[in-house]
């Protein structure tokens, strides 16, 4: 089972609508797949239309009031269920936080969806914080969400540290699946001079071909709690910018054999 966490330094850069959206497209390209949230301030399920804040998930987990096939929700899409974070008051989530960094939940999670998920993605919080160290700790890819704006050019630096620290002293297996340009503007300056400058600086492949647009149609499906791929009236090109991500995904995944199951968890 490859575990995919999806984390930036910032937050707004788009990690819970890439999770949200590639979760969805892997789903639809037949993988058995899991959206996974571990951000206390619970977007995915908002923007998955799960305006219950009361639903249980993670959190749950966690104190042991729910077990986990109790939690796990199934979606549309027969492949694809999601785990949202569950009942987080916002008064403690410095405990959330450290429950989920420090305990065995998360990779005893982890190594009992194994044999039912080909792939989990992992909508990390954002920031550099315990959450997102250890996701990459149980994870076997790290994919990196990139804002097409200057200041993304300095965060970078810092989270490729961070894996390459939890790499040497955790989690040997941590692979860099790829950056992933996000809400690039193709009328701005600005985010062609951010894409120009990492294609020169990274120029060995690390960054993904797939570039999201930016595009009022993201606002808009988040405000409405329905994911842009399950939209019926919007055109398909932007929602098949993620069957393109899916699939640069799945080639990086298994550039071999697709059909390889030998995941470490
Ligand atoms: P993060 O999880 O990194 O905090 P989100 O995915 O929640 O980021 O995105 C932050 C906000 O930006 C949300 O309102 C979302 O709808 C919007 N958004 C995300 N991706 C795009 C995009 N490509 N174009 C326009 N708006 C976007
Ligand atoms: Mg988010």
């Amino acid at each position: 089972m490859h575990v995919i966490a999806v984390a930036s330094q910032k937050g707004g850069v788009g990690k819970t609508t890439i999770s949200l959206n590639l979760g969805l497209a892997l789903g639809r390209a037949g993988n058995r797949a899991l959206i996974l949230e571990l951000d206390a301030q619970g977007s995915l399920g908002l923007s998955l239309g799960l305006a219950d804040r009361a639903r249980p998930g993670v959190a749950e987990l966690l104190t042991g009031a729910e077990r986990l096939e109790s939690v796990l929700l199934r979606t549309r899409e027969p492949e694809l269920q999601v785990l949202t974070v569950g009942r987080v008051d916002p008064t403690t989530v410095a405990g959330f936080e450290d429950a989920l960094a420090r305990g065995p939940v998360l990779p005893s999670v982890l190594a009992r969806l194994s044999p039912d998920f080909d792939i989990v993605v992992v909508d990390c919080p954002a920031g550099l914080g315990k959450v997102t160290t250890r996701a990459l700790e149980v994870a076997t890819h790290a994919l990196l969400p990139l804002q097409a704006e200057p200041l993304a050019l300095r965060s970078i630096g810092q989270l490729l540290a961070v894996i390459d620290r939890v790499r040497a002293e955790k989690n040997p297996q941590l692979s860099l699946l790829g950056m992933v340009l996000s809400m690039f503007d193709r009328q701005a300056s600005a985010s062609l001079d951010v894409a120009e400058t990492l294609w020169t600086k990274f120029p060995d492949g690390i960054i993904l071909d797939t570039v999201i647009p930016r595009d009022e149609a993201f606002l808009e499906a988040s405000l409405r709690g329905a994911p842009l791929l399950l939209m019926q009236k919007r055109p398909p090109p932007l929602a098949r910018v993620f069957d393109q991500l899916a699939n640069d995904v799945l080639v990086r995944l298994d550039p071999t054999s697709p059909d390889d199951d030998d995941g470490p968890i």
